[in-house]
């Protein structure tokens, strides 16, 4: 982990999925922020809701700060944030997997082996994609596998799990996140 921290001013982009439930919630939507550099950067130890909510409570304030993992991906690191607050695993879907913890990836790969989780790697513009399937419902209360949401700037198609897919509400919510993202125009 990279220790030299920087100072993220703003936010950025945020996925636009509903999630419910007491702070600090275990799961919520993703989100970069604009950071001291003006890079963005996807934060891959929080969640969207958490930080808002540290922010209302005047918990915190930006400029938050982060430490840089690799390219466009962070962690937050800033003391004046509870430790419960932090995920405890980085979100799948925005982490590369040189990033993912062990034991995720580990999990992961069982799944492959009992046969609940498919990859099938792809290559577009010279880079390297996973397209991942899982063999279970995604409708558990209160969590939807998110799609894979990235900016526009990085040239990368948006991905998503076959079962997100394949229902109604789904690719209507994913029809509304794509809008969205492109009147964004973050950077
Ligand atoms: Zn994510």
């Amino acid at each position: 982990m990279n220790e030299e921290l920087i100072e993220a001013i703003a936010f950025g982009s945020v996925t636009l999925v509903g999630y419910f439930g007491n702070f600090p919630r275990k799961h919520g939507n993703c989100f970069s922020v604009k950071a001291n550099d003006e890079k963005y950067y996807r934060i891959l130890n929080f969640n969207h809701e958490n930080l808002t909510e540290l922010i209302k409570r005047e918990t915190v304030s930006f400029p938050i700060k982060i430490s840089v993992l690799k390219e466009r991906f962070a962690v937050i690191v800033d003391g004046r944030i509870p430790n419960e607050w932090y995920s405890r695993t980085f979100c799948e879907n925005c982490c590369p997997r040189d990033l993912l913890p062990a034991p995720q990836r580990i999990n992961q790969i069982l799944d492959i082996q009992r046969g609940i989780r498919t990859e099938t790697k792809m290559e577009m513009n010279g880079e390297v994609f996973y397209s991942i399937g899982y063999n279970i419902k995604s409708n558990q209360p209160g969590y939807i596998y998110t799609p894979y949401i990235v900016e526009q700037a990085q040239n990368i198609e948006i991905l998503c799990d076959q079962n997100f897919n394949s229902k109604e509400i789904n690719k209507v919510l994913l029809t509304e996140i794509t809008i969205t993202k492109k009147d964004e125009g973050e950077d």
